[in-house]
């Protein structure tokens, strides 16, 4: 007898994804059997899956923000505008 394999984060539906990281943060999923030998695989459901991807490409949107570009116009403080001469 062999049990389905569970998903690896909630451990509670069935497996149907292998996720996998190549080459980047946002991680590609291959439904188990296809993915890509050589690089380690996190077995998902389709839940999980489609959160982790989603997780990680919000993240890679906010790292590429912060990361770049170097604007740093925003930082310099704006001297409150006074009038020079009051009437
Ligand atoms: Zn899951």
């Amino acid at each position: 007898m062999r049990k389905p394999r569970k998903c690896e984060l909630c451990h509670e539906h069935e497996a149907v994804y292998a996720m996998q990281y190549i080459a980047d943060i946002v991680p590609s999923l291959y439904t188990l059997g296809s993915h890509i030998r050589g690089f380690k695989i996190t077995r998902v459901c389709a839940e999980c899956g489609a959160e982790q991807k989603y997780v990680a490409e919000q993240t890679k949107q906010f790292m590429a923000l912060v990361v770049s570009p170097p604007n740093i116009n925003f930082i310099v403080t704006t001297v409150p505008e006074t009038p020079a001469s009051e009437l």
